[in-house]
């Protein structure tokens, strides 16, 4: 049985390579186009897997030189629209411009739908607030759930204090936006962190934890039956977070809105 499998396994590991292997002999890597531009271009039905994954293709020094002289001599008309310049076999979440790049026809500007506007939205309730003047920030298809969560505020008699909600991923953002192995639901706008003001006293991380703040405990027990997640049952607790779970329920809007949010919001 145990052989079986191995061969299953080893079968699965070749055919894999295999079906990249127009791609590599080419020099080229199988990557999520999505999430990456290719100087030298991308192809598709060079790469196993969905119609996502594409050969990047091989980009030589030449290459590498002429699209650094480029970016950094030419591309300024692009760049001045809110646009990037890229070879147009690459994914382009807009729409290409031509005559905005320098180079080759093929080279051209890359303007995302969203024109480099953020879209999210600041959100204020009667019984949701930033902590210390947060302005809170939210994608406004987590709107619904703020609102939800304002409603439970009131009935439970708790003021939610919000210390944290949409955040930046820190890492270096370039051309190439990678999506994190850890898929926080912050970095997409879907979470909050918060101290509950109840009027048995303010209500922190180990107090919510500790479960024993009874009008603290309304407000958790409605956002647990109310379909959002509560930190607190995470494997490793984390008391004071709030999300709706979008990295669970569906990853590819989550990766949409990593790759969209993660790019103009800052
Ligand atoms: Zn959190």
């Amino acid at each position: 049985m145990k052989w079986i499998l191995l061969a299953c396994l080893s079968f699965v590991a070749i055919s894999t390579v295999a079906s990249d292997s127009r791609c590599i002999r080419q020099n080229g890597k199988c990557v999520d186009w999505r999430y990456n531009i290719c100087p030298g271009g991308v192809a598709r039905g060079m790469c196993s897997g969905d119609s996502n994954r594409r050969c990047c293709l091989y980009c030589s020094s030449t290459c590498e030189w002429s699209e650094n002289n480029w970016d950094s001599c030419c591309d300024s008309r692009c760049k001045n629209a809110g646009g990037t310049c890229q070879v147009d076999s690459n994914y382009c979440s807009g729409t290409y411009s031509s005559g905005l790049c320098a180079g080759p026809s093929a080279r051209k500007c890359c303007k995302s739908s969203s024109s480099g506007v953020c879209p999210l939205v600041p959100y204020v309730n009667t019984n949701i607030v930033g902590y210390n003047g947060l302005t809170i920030k939210i994608e406004p298809g987590f709107r619904s759930y703020m609102d939800q969560m304002n409603n439970w505020a009131i009935s439970c008699s708790v003021t939610v204090y919000v210390t944290h909600a949409f955040r930046l991923d820190g890492q270096n953002l370039g051309n190439t936006v990678v999506p994190p192995a850890t898929t926080s639901n912050h970095l997409v706008g879907h979470a909050i962190d918060m101290n509950l003001q109840t009027p048995s006293g303010w209500c922190n991380s180990k107090c919510l934890q500790g479960q024993k703040n009874s009008k603290a405990n309304c407000f958790i027990n409605k956002v647990r039956n109310g379909g959002l997640r509560w930190g607190g049952d995470f494997g490793t607790p984390d008391s004071v977070h709030i999300d709706d779970g979008l990295n669970r329920n569906n990853k590819s809007k989550w990766n949409n809105l990593y790759y969209l949010l993660q790019r103009v919001c800052k």
